[in-house]
This record gives structure tokens, sequence and C-alpha cells, in this order.
């Protein structure tokens, strides 16, 4: 992408409204833009981002063996009307009539819908376990907005939904996506702590809320130190490992961690002063087994070995990739702007030409844009007319991993010089061996 050519509004004023930093840089960089209170547009940069950690959770969903579809946005309110619902959802649901004058809404969530799409298809125990997943637009009137897209009305949420036969199957399922929750939000750069939430009238201990520790978080938590250092799952985990899958969560659910609704102050006080961890925390997912709820009241039944029919049992998992986004920024930045993680980067790195219409610049700088584009690489060429200052100040801002200089003193030697956007460290370079260490 030829920056000269791109859509980026880089704004020079810190906007005042913002008031935290991923808020005010996400702003600044032209990634989101608000049409009306809490909503927004994904403007291309922050595109880019939101597409490359769908595209994370995404292939983790799918090796965890959940199954992508697309469940539209706007339900009818019959469906909610089965399960008893749509009555107790609230304010947050917006609820519209179409012509017919017929109430629908704009999905909160969408449990009630894919219960009716598995009751439609399936009938039996052999077609078990089943995940279907989607990242799908939802909307919920919160009553406060903020802090941008951390907490929009409009967002984007991943929202998994399994369905077994036993109550020991779905916590084989569970445990599935709580392994899959730790290798997303590793690969994302985020050290997500899963605490015990409320599982209201079920009981056990199969809800969790993954929380990322940040001051500017909504939630209050409690947790011990020891997560830190947990490993995360390596990627040839057998999720079809029963025993395996079992002994991952029992270590990740072994220490102490509890948002302050869940919290057990003598269980907290039991852990040594040295390993408490009080803090503020951001909820970037939430897994949740419910048993029977929507499957009983709709009717989601299967045959068993036994002949006989069975309410399905059933789990759902969230992960909000339009709060992920500014979460990651609120772990990931310093004074001079974002950094972003190489795994959700918007471009993998940025060329800087210092002196366009220079032919030596201009000619080396077409050269390595080329090279990493076909290396497969997503590049931007900074081929804009802005001052040396405002380039560097650029792309220190967007956060891009690697800059590549191209200034005419080192291009007349045949160098360019390379800046690591996180340690600051550079190094000067042979245009070959750049390339060489690129691509
Ligand atoms: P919160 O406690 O922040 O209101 P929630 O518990 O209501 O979130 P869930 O119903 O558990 O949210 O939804 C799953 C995920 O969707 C959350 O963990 C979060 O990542 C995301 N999410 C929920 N509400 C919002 C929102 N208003 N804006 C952005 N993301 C959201
Ligand atoms: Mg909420
Ligand atoms: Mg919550
Ligand atoms: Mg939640």
């Amino acid at each position: 992408m030829r920056l000269s050519r791109y859509f980026m509004p880089i704004l020079k004023e810190t906007p005042k409204e913002a008031e935290i930093v991923s808020h005010r840089l996400m702003l600044r960089t032209g990634m989101i833009r608000q049409q009306s209170q809490g909503i927004y547009s994904w403007l291309p940069l922050g595109k880019r981002v939101l597409d490359k950690v769908n595209a994370v959770i995404r292939e983790e969903q799918n090796r965890a063996g959940a199954i992508e579809l697309s469940m539209p946005t706007l339900q009818s309110a019959d469906l909610w009307q089965e399960s008893g619902r749509y009555e107790d959802y609230g304010k947050e649901m917006l609820r519209i009539r179409d012509r017919q004058d017929r109430p629908m809404l704009y999905g909160p969530t969408n449990e009630e819908m894919v219960t009716d799409i598995f009751r439609s298809y399936v009938k039996s125990y052999k077609s078990l376990p089943l995940n279907l997943y989607h990242i799908q637009l939802k909307f919920r009137d919160e009553i406060r907005p903020r802090f941008g897209t951390m907490r929009s009305r409009e967002f984007l949420m991943k929202d998994a939904y399994s369905f077994d036969l036993t109550q020991a199957e779905a916590i084989h399922s569970y445990n599935k996506m709580f392994v899959a929750y730790l290798r997303t939000f590793d690969r994302l750069g985020l050290r997500a702590i899963p605490m015990r939430a409320d599982t209201g009238p079920i009981g056990g201990n199969h809800s969790h809320e993954f929380i990322i520790l940040a001051d500017t978080g909504e939630s209050e938590v409690f947790c011990h130190k020891s997560f830190v250092d947990f490993d995360i799952p390596p990627v040839d985990t057998d999720f079809d490992n029963v025993e395996g899958l079992q002994t991952i969560f029992d270590k990740w659910t072994s220490v102490y961690a509890a948002t302050s609704e869940m919290h057990d102050e003598a269980a907290f006080a039991a852990i040594g002063e040295g390993d408490r961890l009080s803090a503020r925390g951001i909820e970037v997912g939430h897994i949740f087994y419910f048993g029977t709820k929507y499957s009983e009241p709709m009717g989601a039944k299967v045959q068993g070995p036994d002949g006989k029919e069975h309410p399905v049992h059933m789990g759902s998992y969230g992960i909000g990739p339009t709060r992920l986004v500014p979460a990651i920024i609120e772990a990931s930045h310093d004074e001079n702007g974002i950094i972003w993680p190489e795994s959700i980067a918007p471009f993998n790195a940025v060329v800087i030409n210092m002196k366009p219409g220079d032919e030596a610049c201009d000619s080396t700088c077409e050269r390595l844009y080329a090279a990493l584009q076909n290396a497969g690489k997503d590049v931007l060429y900074d081929d804009t007319d802005d001052r040396a200052g405002t380039k560097f100040a650029t792309a220190d801002l967007i956060g891009v991993p690697v800059q590549v200089i191209a200034g005419p003193r080192a291009v007349a030697a045949g160098e360019v010089e390379l800046k690591d956007r996180k340690t600051g460290a550079r190094e000067t370079l042979t245009i070959e061996a750049a390339i060489n260490k690129l691509t």
C-alpha cells in the first residue's frame, strides 16, 4: 500500500473526548470513527487489524473443532418468546418492527437462533458433538457505552455454541473452548486469566471470564500471581484427548482467580501476601456451560443410544474482537504510539522513503516494496512528501513492527536502516540483506 494513495486520516490533535489511551490512539491513527453514540466505522487501518484478530480467532476455533457459519443480525421475536427471554432481556435489546408490524430485534446474542438451526436438522446423538460459531455484529443498547470500541453498542462477537448428549461430553466441549481461548489470547500477545464467573442457577465450575489485567479495566479482579508463568497449550494439543484437556483445565483453574462478583475474601486471604494480586481487568472472553436451559423449552432433542429422546446439553463461548483491539493497545503502547504484536499488525513493515524524487531512493524503495510484497508481506510504503520527522512520528504512531528507512546517504552506499518499533534497536544492512531478513 502506497501511503500517498491510502486512506489513513491521522489526527494531529489528541481528541479530547477520549478518556483512555487505546481510544485516543485509535482515533488519532484513523482506525475508527464514531457514527453515532457507541456505533463505529472501522476505517482501513483499523479494519486491517480487526481482520487479523478475526483470522487468529477463526484458526483457533477451527483447530478446536468448531465449525463456522453465519447467522443474521436481525432476528424474529418469536424465537425469543419460545425461550422466555424476549420479556426478560430488558432495555439492552433493540426492538424493531417491520412493515407488517412483526416484532423483530437486533441480536444481542444467538442462543435461540442456533438452537433453532440445530433442532431443525440434528436428530441423533451420532451427529454429536457439534460446535457451531460465527463472527457477527451484535447490538446491545448499553447504558454507558464508552472507551471507543471497548464498550460500544454495536460490536463484533465471535460466538460459538456446543451441543452434546450428556453433561460429561458437554464438559469436554467446554474444555476444548477453554484451551482454544488460552491459545487465541496468547497469539494476540495477551496474557488472559480465566476467572470463575457466575453460573446462575446451574451452579458448578463451568463459567469462566477471560480477563486481561489493565488499569483502565472496568472489572475488579483478584488472583494468584502464578498465572503469569503457566504454559500455554501447544499447537499440536490433541483436542479429542478427554483426559489431556481436563488436565490443562485443572492446572489453569488450580489457583485462585475471581472477579468481584465471585470474590471470596477468605480464599483470597489464604494466599500468601506476596502472591496476591488485586487489580483491574478487561473481560475479553466468556465461556459458559448452561445444560438444557434452551434445548428444553425449545425442544432441541436427539435420540440417544437408548432409543429415547434427550434434550441436548449446550454451552456458549464468546470473544469480543472489537473490544480486543483496544485491549491489545492498552497492553502494548508507549509515549510515541501503538506497538502491534507481529500477529495482528496492520502491516508487517513500513518502507520509509526519506527523499521522494531522488532516483536512488525511489528505485531502492520500489525494489524493497516489491520484494516484500512478493514474499506475501503486508507492506506500507511511505512515498509521501512529508518531512522526515513527520514520517518517523507516523510510523511510530501506527505501530508497524519494522521500519525500513531509505535515506540518500545510506542508499548511495547500497544500504538501508532497519528500526524495530518495539525495542527501538536500529541496524544498517545492505539492501539485499534487508530483503533477506524481512522475507
Ligand atoms: P460486559 O461485562 O463487559 O458487559 P458481557 O459479560 O455482557 O460483557 P458477554 O455476554 O459475556 O458480555 O459477551 C461475550 C464477549 O463479548 C465479552 O466477553 C466481550 O469481549 C464482548 N462484549 C460484550 N459486550 C460488549 C460491548 N458492549 N462492546 C464490545 N464488546 C463487548
Ligand atoms: Mg454486558
Ligand atoms: Mg461481563
Ligand atoms: Mg460476560
